[in-house]
């Protein structure tokens, strides 16, 4: 039974409460777009629109770029020490302003309230991590003969742009934009049209915290009219994007034509390597977890079960009961898993499971959308496992991006490290077994940018975070994300 006291669910009627803004955040305050368009978006768990805010073009684009750049001078002279104070003040306003932020989220997103909070609190850690980081950039000296000095600098690489994806908004703002700020780099950060909100709300409260106007912008709208003139523009000396493979490769292209640094985030098809001696009822909890947390919509969920065969009949009956008995319904209703984003994903998640039905799949649990009992609306996917399929299977192979695991089963530990490398995709690992030798040959062997070891998801800002293969390149988070904002200055001298 899902309930929630009446002061959450008052939002399902009137989100108007939450004072959302309409307008893009352009030096220091709201402002419409230019073109006084607009665009709403819609809440996935009724399937209907709450609010609308600015659709942005180029025009709004090359204001955002032109005040951050005027800004850029400020901000990148202003001491680190300062910045940090700037980015912990706004790490408290946050957590202050913590449950808005939620509900506007599980709104514009679908994502269970719980899930939303805890973004929120994971954004507010964000800025304080890096907080704490701004006036610990330290340079190097170099082991030149006596009569020189050489030492380095790190410097802000400048302007830098953010596209901002649809399934975790506030955490990939706030890992974008807080180690940009602390470098001393400024902001026009792009959010989903999707789930523009949070990062509005975000830039708001920077500039609460006392970040000087300019020095972050948010220009809301679609990829195509905001984001591609956004990092095309001649004025962005960075961009970071999370998202798709797809408009990744677009994106990239376009940095190839000013030769603009970037960090891509991109998808991911993950492997949960299960060996027989894992500890079965924590695997399961995890396995559950890490594929049906938001609907399985994480670049880094583990939609693959690569599963040693002894153990193999009994933990897949066991994880099917587990799978059936998760609730569905609206995020702010608190249940154990809410709708997919939007009618696309659903159709696009549906497609996937209709041809493997064809192909004669058999699957464990659900496979198909689910109604909201409560309004007949919005977008539901039952929480999908599919029993083994073959390497070369579409489910094996290509992103879904929604609650469906494919199980694969493996000989032993050799096979399952073969298995898990099988996509070409690189982005995170799962690994699940009582061995610490095993555990630590296939975190070694399996080729991705995080193995995460008896916790699926185990870690937090303090860990960088990135993909191989086509999952992308660059770091985030950790410091490792801190030096994507920086460019080293080395300066030799003669002194005799
Ligand atoms: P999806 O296909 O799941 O919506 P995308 O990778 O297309 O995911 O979107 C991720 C982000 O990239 C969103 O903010 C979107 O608006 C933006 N985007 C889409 N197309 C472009 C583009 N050509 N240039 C820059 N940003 C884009």
């Amino acid at each position: 039974m899902l309930t929630q006291p009446d002061s959450l669910l008052k939002y399902l009627t009137d989100a108007k409460d939450l004072g959302l803004p309409q307008g893009h955040f352009i030096d220091g305050e709201f402002k419409a777009a230019r073109s006084g368009r607009t665009m709403h978006s819609e809440d996935p768990g009724r399937g209907e629109a709450f609010a609308n805010f600015a659709r942005g073009d180029a025009d709004d684009i090359a204001d955002a770029v032109s005040s951050s750049r005027k800004a850029l001078a400020v901000w990148r002279k202003t001491p680190p020490a300062e910045r940090g104070r700037v980015l912990a003040r706004t790490a408290e306003l946050i957590r202050r302003n913590s449950e808005r932020l939620a509900i506007a989220e599980c709104l514009d997103s679908g994502k269970p309230i719980g899930e939303a909070r805890g973004d929120v609190s994971g954004a507010a850690r964000t800025f304080e991590y890096y907080a704490g980081a701004c006036d610990k950039l330290e340079g190097s000296t170099f082991p030149l003969p006596s009569n020189y000095v050489g030492f380095s600098q790190f410097e802000p690489v400048g302007v830098t742009a953010h596209i901002i994806p649809w399934n975790f908004p506030i955490s990939t703002a706030a890992r974008g934009m807080a180690p940009a700020l602390a470098a001393g780099c400024t902001v026009v950060a792009k959010p989903a049209e999707q789930t523009p909100f949070t990062a509005l709300l975000l830039a708001e409260l920077l500039t609460e915290a006392g970040l000087p106007a300019g020095v972050c912008n948010v220009v809301t709208g679609t990829g195509a009219e905001a984001g591609a003139p956004l990092v095309a523009h001649p004025g962005i000396d960075h961009v970071t994007f999370t998202g798709s493979v797809a408009t990744g490769g677009r994106v990239l292209r376009a940095c190839a034509d000013n030769v603009t640094r970037s960090v891509m985030e991109l998808g991911g098809k993950s492997p949960v390597v299960v060996l027989n001696d894992c500890n079965f009822d924590s695997t399961i909890a995890n396995v559950a977890g890490a594929i049906f947390e938001h609907a399985g919509q994480i670049c880094s969920a583990g939609s693959r079960l690569v599963i040693e065969s002894a153990i193999h009949d009994r933990f897949v009956e066991a994880l099917g009961k587990k799978a059936k008995a998760i609730s569905l319904g609206h995020g702010l209703r608190s249940p154990d898993m809410g709708p997919v984003n939007s009618a696309l994903q659903r159709d696009k998640i549906l497609g996937f499971l209709d041809r493997a039905r064809d192909r004669g799949a058999e699957f464990i649990s659900g496979g198909r959308s689910s109604p909201n009992t409560e309004s007949g609306k919005g977008y539901f996917i039952e929480p999908t496992i599919v029993a083994n399929r073959p390497e070369d299977d579409e489910l094996v192979q290509e992103e879904i991006f929604g609650p469906v695991l494919t199980v694969q089963k493996a000989d032993d530990a050799e096979h399952a490290l073969h298995l898990a490398n099988c996509t070409r995709f690189g982005l995170v690992a799962g690994v699940f077994t009582s061995d610490f030798s095993k555990a630590h040959q296939l975190a070694r062997d399996i080729d991705a940018g995080q193995v995460y070891i008896n916790e699926y998801f185990a870690g937090g800002i303090e860990v960088p975070f990135g993909g191989n293969k086509q999952s992308g390149f660059g770091r985030e988070k950790g410091l490792e994300g801190l030096k994507s904002y920086c460019k080293v200055k080395s300066i030799a001298a003669r002194i005799d």
